[in-house]
């Protein structure tokens, strides 16, 4: 059986990529990066290895952004749609949920929770910063 493989595009449907497989991690990220670069509360996150994403159509519209070296934020030049943030020292990609409607975003945990500005109550973990695996403290805070 093949892996599953889901379908994305940016706002405007200039860009496309493939995702296939299954995500490393998914979850909800509360930092003020986050929040500032998808204009939300919160963002929701899936972390796919490199391999597992591509740009199937209109790469030449790809633009970069970076703040920190730690996120490669990409987005579409054409219509400003975000579409997926590199994390080169983890070697993930973070493909936003909502970049890939057919995929099931299925949360375990919540991230960066000192920084929310929206409480979700859904008993998963709240972890103050983020996982030790991430190199954060690992603590977590009431929901
Ligand atoms: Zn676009
Ligand atoms: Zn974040």
């Amino acid at each position: 059986m093949s892996d599953p493989s889901y379908r994305g595009t940016c706002f405007c449907g200039a860009v496309e990529i493939r995702v296939t497989g299954t995500p490393k991690a998914m979850g909800y990220c509360h930092c003020a990066s986050c929040r500032a670069w998808s204009a939300a509360p919160v963002n929701a996150f899936s972390l796919w290895s490199p391999e597992s994403v591509s740009v199937t159509k209109g790469a030449e519209h790809v633009g970069e952004f970076h703040k920190t070296p730690q996120s490669h934020r990409q987005f579409c030049r054409v219509c400003g749609g975000h579409i997926l943030a590199q994390h080169p020292p983890w070697n993930l990609v973070d493909v936003y949920s909502a970049v890939i409607p057919d995929f099931e975003h299925r949360p375990a945990l919540h991230v960066n929770y000192q920084e929310k500005v929206l409480s979700v109550r859904d008993g998963l973990p709240k972890f103050k910063d983020l996982p030790k695996d991430f190199g954060g403290s690992g603590e977590m805070l009431p929901e």
